[in-house]
């Protein structure tokens, strides 16, 4: 998402379903949370598949190891498999936000299901099973890491199949169902509560560092990088890659030509646009995710191109350069400014046996070529290879 884009600045989270309204940032927000998610998943399936096996000793102890509490103990042995395979699964996808619903929802159905199995057969416990499924609402909301929409939707569902049972199946005194019921409602409101704040909160917490990253290695006015990506070793590590793989690498240095009198002529306001537009240009004719565009300074931007030999890169900066040079800018007046740019290129070619240990040495380079265009006229491009 672009950084200037009003949408990321200040993003909308979806009331209800308490996820990023737009899609592509709530994908990336999973991405972000999904190997923390999957841990906590993965401890809760467990956690699940133990308890589930251990409160049979309930079944037993109120019913007698007669053939319903062999049956409810298999039931509970299914919860425990299918939580297990769940607990596999997430193993074998850790990227996946889709396993990941899996897993948690069918362990939860699984294991709600068989929960209502366990009351049925157990009439007399009718109001510690309320109180343990409230304790179970407790767990879909808020221990097994999910959607927000699938755990109300398993919080509510499995609430008003539960009170159906309480209303139908068991002569309870009326003060007693409405105590009963009230706990339920209580534990989807509570638990509804809880959930929606955390999932707004976890959102909130991911777009502010996502945001402060944004504005620490961003430029403002142009969107491009700054100079502190060089500084934390934007272009050391592409050099690094170029010695690995023997691969190109090319860097453009650019200067627009008499920006002074742009601003000068045109007022401050307007150069701010010629520089906008500047950017844009060189933004639009790079490649989006392989190349970077950095202000190295007020009116100069360095391009950084991988895998790009002297050649490439002399005919980028040319195509820039007649684009530049042949785009009127209107003025923030109306009029129309014409500008030029100069280009300086270092290129380390492939195979180089030594390419340069620091980038200050391929950035001094470009910028040797880059004085040598401005001293011969401006508007122009110059290369050269550097081999050590
Ligand atoms: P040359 O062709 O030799 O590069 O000449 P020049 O006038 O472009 O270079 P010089 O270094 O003399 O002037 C650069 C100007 O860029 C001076 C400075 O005020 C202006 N400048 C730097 N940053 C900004 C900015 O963010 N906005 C605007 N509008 N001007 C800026
Ligand atoms: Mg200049
Ligand atoms: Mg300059």
């Amino acid at each position: 998402m672009p950084y200037q884009d009003p949408s990321f600045i200040r993003p909308t989270i979806h009331p209800w379903r308490a996820e990023f309204a737009d899609a592509a940032l709530e994908q990336r927000f999973l991405h972000h949370v999904m190997p923390e998610r999957n841990a906590q998943l993965k401890a809760s399936l467990l956690f699940a598949a133990f308890c589930y096996v251990l409160f049979g000793v309930t079944d037993i102890a109120t019913l007698g190891l007669g053939p319903t509490a062999w049956m409810l103990l298999g039931l509970r042995a299914g919860v425990a498999l299918v939580a297990l395979a769940g607990h596999a699964a997430v193993s074998r996808h850790p990227r996946s936000a889709r396993v990941s619903e899996l897993a948690a929802c069918s362990a939860l159905v699984a294991a709600l299901a068989v929960f209502m199995a366990v009351a049925w057969f157990q009439p007399s416990a009718m109001p510690w099973n309320t109180m343990s499924h409230a304790l179970l609402l407790m767990v879909i909301y808020v221990i097994f890491p999910n959607r927000f929409v699938y755990a109300l939707a398993m919080g509510i569902g499995s609430s008003i199949f539960f009170a159906a049972m309480l209303f139908s199946h068991f002569p309870l005194k009326t003060d007693d169902l409405l105590t009963l019921v009230l706990l339920l409602v209580c534990g989807n409101a509570i638990g509804y509560i809880a959930a929606r704040r955390y999932h707004v909160a976890q959102r909130e917490q991911f777009h502010a560092t996502v945001l402060l990253q944004q504005l620490a290695e961003r430029d403002a006015l142009t969107g491009c990088y700054n100079r502190r990506v060089l500084q934390r070793g934007l272009l050391d590590a592409e050099l690094a890659q170029a010695r690995r793989k023997g691969t190109a690498l090319s860097v453009i240095l650019c200067d627009i030509d008499h920006f002074k009198r742009i601003n000068d002529t045109h007022g401050h306001a307007s150069g701010d646009v010629v520089l906008d537009k500047f950017a844009g240009l060189l933004k639009a004719m790079t490649r989006a995710s392989i190349d970077s565009v950095i202000r190295y300074g007020g009116e100069e931007f360095l391009v950084v191109l991988p895998q790009t030999d002297l050649a490439g890169a002399q005919a980028l900066a040319e195509r820039i350069r007649a684009a530049f040079a042949a785009s009127a800018t209107p003025a923030v007046d109306g009029r129309a400014m014409l500008a030029t740019a100069s280009f300086g290129i270092a290129t380390v070619p492939e195979r180089t046996p030594h390419p340069p240990a620091r980038y200050e040495t391929l950035v001094d380079a470009a910028d040797a070529q880059l004085y040598a265009v401005k001293r011969g006229g401006r508007n122009g491009v110059r290369a050269t290879s550097v081999a050590a």
